[in-house]
């Protein structure tokens, strides 16, 4: 475990000059995100390293989500009222909770399989087997294992279905948050759940380019709206003490090792004060960097990370606990 990798300058808590003029959330743009992550994967399933099969479906996911998008009605919303109201309370504008999720949801899976089917891309037999599933599924079901999805009850939800109910989730929440805005959001108390929707974070984003240059973003797992908050802080209970990383880079006792860590895409940031970690993504070290897709390229880092007692924060939703991914 080593220090702050890329920037011994900045000390844990305190924020680079620049910080306080950069847009503190980042709302995700339905016409770029799932494309993004579409080619993100698709690098990845070129890479042949015995998981192509795998990335190359999430590629197909990714582009049948962006398919979806246009398609997708995600309803009237909540009042202006209760908008106005979530905003001066400092709540999620659009929370993803059990009491409060609109069904409508439903409707944005439905557009996800069609748009997948409409690709007309040979599948997984599982995948394949899953979507037809769900085709044939009433909405009520799939609005209940959609539920267990978001309260993380994962014991009720088969393994094959929960890609695709992650797609359907997904493409609703950020429809219907970019129709709010980003004026009706605003940065709450608590910095380790999302201000959209009020999800955890799937893993911290490192900025570059304009105001955000060097700035850590924590990344919705659900939305993908992006917050700010300082670096070497923990995001679970907001310790600036005792944040270290890890990398799947094997000698860190070597300054060599060191210096080939601070280049990797992914480190893991780990919290001894809560013995929790979240990734942390370096758009820095490859551009094309893309939270959940390069979360699910390293997932050996979760098992290094998990054997040295740490717990993980936030979910990928794409993948059920405990089962490979690949
Ligand atoms: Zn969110
Ligand atoms: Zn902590």
């Amino acid at each position: 475990m080593f220090s702050d990798p890329n920037d011994p300058l900045i000390q844990p808590g305190v924020i680079p000059l620049h910080a306080s003029a950069a847009d503190p959330i980042f709302i995700a743009d339905p016409a770029t995100v799932f494309a993004d992550r579409a080619q993100r994967f698709a690098q990845l399933a070129a890479r042949g390293d015995g998981q192509q099969t795998f990335f190359a479906f999430m590629a197909h996911l990714s582009q049948a989500q962006h398919g979806a998008v246009a398609n997708v009605d995600p309803g009237d919303g909540p009042a202006a009222a209760t908008l106005d109201l979530r905003y001066t309370m400092q709540m999620p504008i659009l929370p993803a909770g059990l009491a409060d999720r609109d069904p409508a949801w439903v409707g944005a899976l439905r557009c996800v399989l069609d748009a997948s089917v409409a690709r007309g891309e040979a599948l997984p037999a599982a995948a394949e087997a899953a979507r037809t599933r769900l085709f044939e599924a009433s909405d009520a079901e799939i609005d209940r294992q959609g539920g267990a999805l978001l309260a993380y009850e994962y014991e009720s939800l088969a393994v094959d279905v929960v890609p695709w109910l992650a797609a359907g989730l997904q493409v609703y929440w950020v429809v219907a948050i970019a129709r709010v805005g980003r004026a009706r959001v605003r940065s709450l108390d608590s910095h380790g759940v999302c201000p959209c929707c009020g999800s955890l974070p799937v893993a911290s984003l490192r900025h570059i380019g304009g105001l955000q240059q060097g700035l850590r973003y924590l990344v919705c797992s659900l939305c993908a709206t992006q917050w700010h908050l300082v670096r070497v802080k923990c995001s679970h209970c907001e310790s600036t003490a005792g944040i270290g990383y890890l990398t799947l880079s094997a000698d860190l006792d070597s300054d060599a090792g060191k210096a080939a860590a601070t280049r990797e895409v992914v480190k893991a940031e780990v919290c001894d004060a809560c013995s929790s970690y979240l990734k942390l993504v370096s758009k820095e070290a490859d551009a094309h960097a893309d939270p959940i897709a390069d979360d699910l390229a390293t997932l050996a880092l979760d098992l290094l990370t998990d054997e040295r007692g740490y717990q993980r924060v936030g979910p990928n939703l794409f993948i059920h606990p405990g089962v490979p991914a690949a």
